[in-house]
């Protein structure tokens, strides 16, 4: 079981919230000048590495907020904990 350090609420254990994914994905800026292939990669292809990644996570039994986790997709460290308007820590996303 992770404990999930809030950005608001403190830790957490990971029962109260919910991952939503790879962060820092962004959307075209053009929609419709992308291909059906580039328009299917924005919405569905994401990574999946094997170490470090960083992921959305909402706080759904707390304060719903939220906020970006970079963890360990093999040991499970949680390196950081950001807010969506912050940068990563330690780079670009
Ligand atoms: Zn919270």
């Amino acid at each position: 079981m992770l404990l999930i350090d809030c950005p608001w609420c403190g830790p957490r254990d990971e029962s109260e919230f919910t991952c939503g994914g790879e962060a820092h994905i962004r959307r075209p800026p053009e929609p419709d000048a992308c291909s059906d292939t580039e328009w299917a990669d924005y919405l569905f292809m994401r990574s999946n590495p094997k170490g470090r990644h960083r992921e959305q996570w909402v706080h759904t039994h707390g304060c719903r907020r939220w906020f970006n986790v970079e963890r360990d997709t093999a040991t499970y460290v949680i390196h950081s904990v950001y807010r969506m308007d912050e940068a990563p820590p330690g780079g670009e996303a």
